[in-house]
């Protein structure tokens, strides 16, 4: 017997998106009707008029949320939305789900029951249908995967491949919310468990508690597009923090862009308890994860009519790729963007 070890490899060594891409490299499809496979925020099918797309996401308990400070209603109402996100993302509407669940002893039917009223809420507002899942036992807690299918006209397909130079980039809402909001969670279950009987002080931090306990997604803006007969050249949702979304767009479309910081939305709150937690606000914004907001790139041409819509921010231009990807900031230096989102497998993360 030789005792040569082969040594294995970390996953901290390839990350969270070298690892999909070893996993699934020269994957070869066999059907016509798969457009796009892996790659974007869903994959995009042909079955007759339109495009199909299917998305889905899995939630680990203790990795993705804590149920100290998460209720089990926000949780299912959450789980829904990220992938009706995804959907959006695509341009194209939400229209069925799939919910699979593995539940350990320690909950409650009337806990799974608040789970269900709040993916029920979601289903409800976003107009989807609930159309199945699976069912098992867990040994270490709640674990939830949730597929989304939607449906988009073929002609309004939008993927993040497709930014042109010279497109604005646009992004809905304000960013860094969330994440400062998972910051008051974790301080305040800290400050909880060590001293027993004190009552959390949460009532100053409503807007970002509530954008990282209950986020909504972006379907008014597309059902704008649709109205406006506007069809973005690239768009992703902002799952990741702005700068490695933006990256993805770039990398995909083979292009660079400029973003400007004082074009950057961030809401009052998020400044205000950045400042708290000694927090540069606008690194909250470029790498604060979980705000599900859209970005996505403009023709030139349609600058009058999205700079109409006060819930989106123009924040900066594509350009030629050579040109690298940086934000501008208020002195007008350039600094490179970087993606510090949230990296599932770097040792040191933990989300
Ligand atoms: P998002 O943040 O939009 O949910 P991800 O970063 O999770 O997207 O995934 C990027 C792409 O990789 C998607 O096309 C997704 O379907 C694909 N993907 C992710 N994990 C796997 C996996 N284990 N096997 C195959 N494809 C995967
Ligand atoms: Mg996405």
């Amino acid at each position: 017997m030789s005792n040569t070890k082969k040594s294995l490899t970390l996953l901290s060594e390839l990350g969270e998106f070298g690892l999909i891409e070893h996993l699934t490299s020269n994957l070869p499809t066999y059907h016509k009707s798969t457009i796009k496979g892996i790659g974007d925020d869903a994959a995009v099918l042909d079955y007759g008029d339109k495009y199909l797309v299917m998305t889905t996401d899995m939630l680990m308990e203790g990795i993705h949320f804590d149920l100290v400070y998460t209720p089990m209603k926000h949780l299912g109402y959450k789980a829904a939305v990220v992938n009706f996100s995804d959907v959006y993302a695509m341009n194209a509407h939400p229209r069925q789900l799939l919910v699979s669940i593995a539940i350990s002893k320690k909950f409650s039917v009337e806990a799974l029951d608040e789970f269900y009223s709040g993916l029920r809420l979601a289903c409800e507002r976003y107009g989807v249908d609930l159309v199945g899942g699976d069912t098992s036992s867990s040994l270490t807690g709640l674990a939830i995967s949730i597929t989304a299918v939607g449906e988009v006209d073929k002609d309004k397909i939008t993927y993040r491949s497709s930014a042109k130079e010279n497109d604005l980039i646009c992004v809905t809402g304000d960013l860094g919310a969330a994440y400062l909001g998972l910051q008051v969670l974790e301080r305040e279950k800290k400050i909880y468990t060590e001293s027993v009987g004190s009552q959390p002080k949460l009532d100053e931090y409503d807007y970002i508690l509530q954008r990282q306990l209950k986020p909504e997604t972006q379907k008014d803006i597309i059902d704008f597009f649709e109205k406006n007969n506007i069809v973005p050249t690239a768009m992703i949702d902002i799952s990741d923090g702005l700068s490695s979304e933006l990256l993805h767009i770039c990398k995909q479309s083979e292009k660079g862009c400029s973003i400007y910081q004082q074009k950057i939305p961030i809401a009052d709150q998020t400044i205000k308890v950045a400042q708290e937690f000694h927090l540069e606000p606008m690194i909250c914004a470029l790498n604060g994860g979980e705000d599900y907001e859209l970005l996505f790139t403009l023709p030139l041409e349609k600058y009058d009519i999205i700079l109409a819509r006060n819930d989106v921010s123009i924040i900066g231009h594509i350009t030629d790729q050579h040109a690298g990807c940086n934000l501008v900031t208020e002195l007008g230096q350039q600094i490179p963007l970087l993606a510090q989102g949230w990296n599932a497998y770097k040792d040191e993360d933990k989300q």
